[in-house]
């Protein structure tokens, strides 16, 4: 049995014999030679294949288009006109998966590509975002694991709202109507944290969002931490260094996939290296109005104009906070000095991002919930089992929500929130 080794081993390797698998990643050749760059998910390499060598398969060899999937075993050559360094001179190789007529071709619309979007998986620049993806995933559960935390999970079917009935998606759950998908696993989260005081998850959260932005999507994953006896600065701290944690793994385990990327890596580390800025709302709307001649009426929202206005100033992350009241969910504390603003804070990334993390301390006085859920035209009651999380014992505590496509559109520098999960769901686009 012949034993393979990555292309990017065998590029290690730099001479001598090996053998490869992997995917025609672009093919060209002469009457002669024929040329193919071999592709595997660590890299890719020319391959070079002579007619004197294969006289009696060279049609074969001829016709080998983009994608189609071989083993070769070669021998190893320097070569810097090579894309990547090296070439493989072909003495054996084995066709195992033919292409034809590959669809995807240069200079495809979005469009194409999104429909074809099981093939684009395959793209250097998916590939390379795809494996961004999985060190924040996995920087995540280091960094919640590493400060003592439990990983826990909601359910996805759920009978209450937390974020706002307009982005509910409602299920047909056996002839019942009252029932939806999570936005947030936060109403069943805060009940664990009096036996695990402690807890995260990463999990789909799901909003019908109808707005076309370039930061929503109706599914995505969702990094959430509940954590007891916290007080409000305790959240923006975990939230500060989990996303430093996070960028500082991508940039020790990812430099080649941001150069894919044309991410210039340098304007992620102040990040790592600096403190985040922390601005109250009100001090936010002073920015806006003295440095971007951007007038927000206070007690109106900051939208994604304003956000992306605002984060353009900086180089770190900006911490916002203290939204008012009235713009912001029903569980969010009451600033003690400032009853109309609340202990809520959104973290919105540098360079226009805008926000990646929204977190808050939450209310435990029972009766202020009850209020502040009548006022947001929702009924207490079907809330009691929550309530009780008031009722017994109650302690100081908070959390946030993270939305991890946020965040590796930003680490990537991506344009859209869409090419950082690989089927994207959107009100328009449920398929393939
Ligand atoms: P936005 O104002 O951008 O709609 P939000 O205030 O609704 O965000 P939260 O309810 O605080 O967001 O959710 C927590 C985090 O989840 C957000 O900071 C964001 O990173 C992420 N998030 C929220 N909605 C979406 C979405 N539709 N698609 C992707 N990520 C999202
Ligand atoms: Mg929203």
């Amino acid at each position: 049995m012949t034993s393979f080794t990555s292309i990017q081993d065998a590029i290690n390797k730099a001479s001598g014999a090996v053998s490869i698998r992997g995917w025609i990643y672009r093919e060209r050749g002469s009457n002669k030679l024929k040329f193919i760059v071999l592709r595997d998910s660590s890299n890719i390499i020319q391959c070079v294949f002579e007619r004197t060598k294969f006289e009696k398969c060279w049609e074969e060899i001829d016709h080998l288009q983009v994608e189609a999937s071989l083993t070769i075993s070669g021998t190893l050559k320097q070569d810097d006109r090579a894309p990547t360094g090296y070439e493989v001179q072909v003495s054996d190789f084995k066709i195992i998966g033919k292409s034809e007529n590959y669809p995807i071709t240069k200079d495809q619309s979005t469009e194409f590509l999104a429909d074809n979007r099981h093939l684009w998986l395959r793209s250097r620049k998916m590939v390379a975002t795809l494996k961004i993806r999985s060190t924040v995933f996995a920087a995540i559960h280091d960094y919640f694991r590493k400060e003592g935390f439990y990983e826990y999970h909601s359910p996805i079917f759920q009978s209450v709202q937390c974020e706002g009935g307009s982005t509910l998606f409602s299920v047909d759950y056996f002839g019942k109507k009252d029932v939806f998908l999570g936005q947030t696993w936060q109403l069943y989260a805060e009940p664990a944290i009096f036996g695990l005081e402690k807890i995260y998850t990463i999990s789909p959260s799901f909003r019908a969002e109808r707005s076309k932005t370039s930061r929503h999507l109706t599914e995505y994953w969702h990094a959430e931490m509940e954590l007891a006896w916290a007080e409000f600065k305790d959240i923006m701290d975990h939230g500060e260094k989990l996303l430093k944690h996070i960028v500082q793994k991508v940039l020790q385990e990812n430099k080649a996939e941001l150069e894919i990327l044309e991410r210039d890596a340098s304007k992620l580390l102040p990040t790592i290296t600096k403190p985040f800025l922390r601005l109250t709302y009100t001090e936010a709307l002073k920015i806006l109005k003295e440095k971007c001649k951007i007038k927000v009426e206070w007690g109106k929202d900051l939208r994604t104009i304003e956000e992306e206005k605002l984060t353009q100033l900086y180089d770190v992350p900006v911490i916002v906070t203290h939204y008012p009241k009235i713009v912001k969910a029903f569980y969010m504390t009451e600033n003690p000095l400032h009853p109309d603003v609340v202990q809520g804070c959104d973290f919105l990334a540098p360079e226009g991002f805008g926000e990646i993390v929204g977190g808050s301390h939450r209310e435990h006085d029972l009766e202020k919930i009850k209020q502040r859920l009548l006022d947001q035209g929702e009924d207490p009651a079907e809330y009691e089992f929550y309530l009780d999380t008031r009722r017994y014992g109650s302690v100081p505590h908070g959390g946030f929500g993270l939305g991890v496509e946020r965040v590796i559109r930003w680490i990537c520098g991506l344009e859209n929130i869409k090419d950082a999960i690989p089927f994207p769901r959107t009100m328009e686009r449920y398929k393939p």
